[in-house]
């Protein structure tokens, strides 16, 4: 179903983010039919360049990051012929009004900030400034949202002064993945799992966000973050708080934001050894953390392996253990919801145990599994066995249908379509530094360094002791 017509400027168009994920999905939006008659998208930068040097650059861009989209001939310039550029400085006044006069009265106005932060406020003051936006336009926000409780605070206040909450979204763009839609039509959509999301019946949940690259080329950002910071403090926690909320009374956007609050102010503080922080070694054979860094001495965590607690009436005593880092074994980020044990075995202990898994894999191959018990087949007696109820997205939906979309793309037709709901509020965000804040406090006042770990490896081994002390384990990354 088509959007409204819409005029979207993206500041930073010429930008890193512009061109690997925001044009290209803008485009596969634009193949499968979303894009209206009338629509206008600009990229706005510093960059001196004419509209028929940005649209190279995009057609660039599409061709090097579209995702494979087969496209027929012609319809990457019909897309074209919807991109328009403007010079502008978000610190002084050149360009403000020319992209002004480029703007259609009437349509919907999104403003995208694919900049870094410390540009958010010109931005919002110019665009108000010169007459841009008005009480109905949109802006985009992107991570980071603040370097901590203080600067996000600053951050929103700015925003604040310019523009209704009603206006900002802020991107966390694991919220646009089609499996993380998905945890919340599986968790309220059907009866079979909400009676058991509970403390009574679930051991404990895993979080994990596993990458194979390293920071290589953004090493001096990546530096003065972290894994706490730039994973943990937003895409862990809005992962934890869609599993751990309560059912909202409505899929709306305050509904649903409001019980995701809840969750983060039920969050225990974490306890010092609870708490496991690591940084890349390759021995000599592969870059390690610090050189990657350029600081022979950082003591910055590429890895983050943490156990909390959501203290209320649903979850009291159940762990959730969350990990994330670079250079690991493998790619592969899920949720796994790890039932307890039957309460009793009536095929005796030779049949063996088993625990019922669900799985939620947000990267590969997107999808969902459910482990069940069943009989081994054959003669062997009563014994058990594992088997996986297996939905990936892309057997389920055939070779036909049209593939799962981006992240991005989703969430910016969002923005069109004007619904907060898969977007982070001011509340929330700070709501989560207010809780991250004190555990980054603790381990700088206690100067305490990252362990080591192998590159290729799942971490460092004190994170699978972690969970080795409570009697659980990992599941492996693969
Ligand atoms: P980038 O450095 O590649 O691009 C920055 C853009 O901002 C350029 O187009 C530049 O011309 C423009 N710009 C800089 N100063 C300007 C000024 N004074 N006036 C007008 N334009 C100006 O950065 P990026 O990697 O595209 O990141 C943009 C934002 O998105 C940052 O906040 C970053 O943290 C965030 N982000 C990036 C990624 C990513 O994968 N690159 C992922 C998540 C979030």
């Amino acid at each position: 179903i088509p959007v409204d017509p819409f005029d979207l400027v993206i500041f930073g168009g010429t930008g890193d983010l512009a061109r690997r994920k925001i044009l290209p999905g803008l485009f596969r939006r634009f193949c499968a039919g979303q894009m209206p008659e009338g629509a206008q998208i600009i990229g706005a930068a510093r960059t001196e360049m004419d509209d028929a040097g940005f649209r190279d650059m995009v057609a660039e861009a599409i061709r090097e990051f579209g995702g494979g989209r087969s496209c027929e001939d012609g319809t990457l310039d019909e897309f074209l012929k919807l991109i328009g550029y403007q010079v502008v400085d978000a610190k002084g006044e050149d360009g403000w009004k020319e992209l002004k006069a480029r703007l259609n009265d009437g349509l919907i106005r999104a403003f995208y900030f694919s900049v870094g932060p410390s540009l958010f406020g010109d931005l919002a003051e110019r665009l108000r400034h010169f007459g841009l936006a008005d009480d109905d336009s949109r802006v985009v926000v992107e991570k980071p949202f603040g370097h901590d409780l203080k600067t996000a605070r600053a951050l929103n206040a700015t925003l604040a002064q310019h523009f209704d909450e009603t206006q900002i979204y802020r991107i966390d763009h694991y919220l646009g993945k089609e499996t993380v839609q998905n945890l919340m039509a599986v968790r309220f959509g059907n009866v079979l799992f909400e009676p058991l999301w509970n403390a009574q019946y679930v051991d404990h949940i895993q979080i994990t966000v596993a990458e194979t690259v390293g920071v290589g080329g953004r090493g001096g950002y990546y530096d003065k973050s972290g894994a706490m910071r730039d994973m943990v403090q937003n895409h862990l926690m809005q992962l934890l708080c869609l599993i751990a909320m309560e059912p909202p009374a409505r899929f709306e956007p305050d509904a649903v934001r409001d019980e995701k609050l809840k969750v983060i102010r039920a969050l225990d503080p974490v306890l010092p050894h609870h708490i496991v922080r690591g940084q890349y070694d390759g021995h000599g054979v592969e870059p390690s953390y610090r050189e990657d860094a350029g600081d022979p001495r950082s003591t910055t965590e590429s890895f983050i392996a943490l156990k909390c607690h959501v203290s209320n009436w649903r979850w009291a005593g159940t762990p959730f253990y969350l990990r994330t880092g670079k250079k690991l074994r493998a790619r592969a980020s899920e949720i796994a919801v790890v039932f307890k044990d039957a309460p009793h075995s009536i095929f005796g202990a030779d049949a063996g145990r088993h625990r019922n898994i669900l799985t939620i894999r947000l990267q590969p191959n997107e999808g969902m599994e459910l482990g069940v018990t069943i009989k081994e087949p054959g003669p062997g007696g009563m014994r058990l066995v594992d088997v996986p109820l297996d939905m990936s997205f892309a057997d389920a939906l055939g070779p036909d249908s049209e593939e799962v979309p981006d992240a991005y793309e989703r969430l910016i037709m969002d923005v069109i379509r004007g619904n907060q709901t898969l977007f982070m509020r001011g509340d929330e965000v700070e709501a989560a530094w207010a809780w991250t804040d004190p555990i980054i406090e603790g381990w700088q006042n206690r100067g305490e360094a990252p362990k080591p770990y192998d590159v290729g490896s799942s971490g460092p081994d004190d994170s699978l002791m972690l969970m080795h002390r409570d009697g659980r384990k990992w599941r492996d990354i693969r």
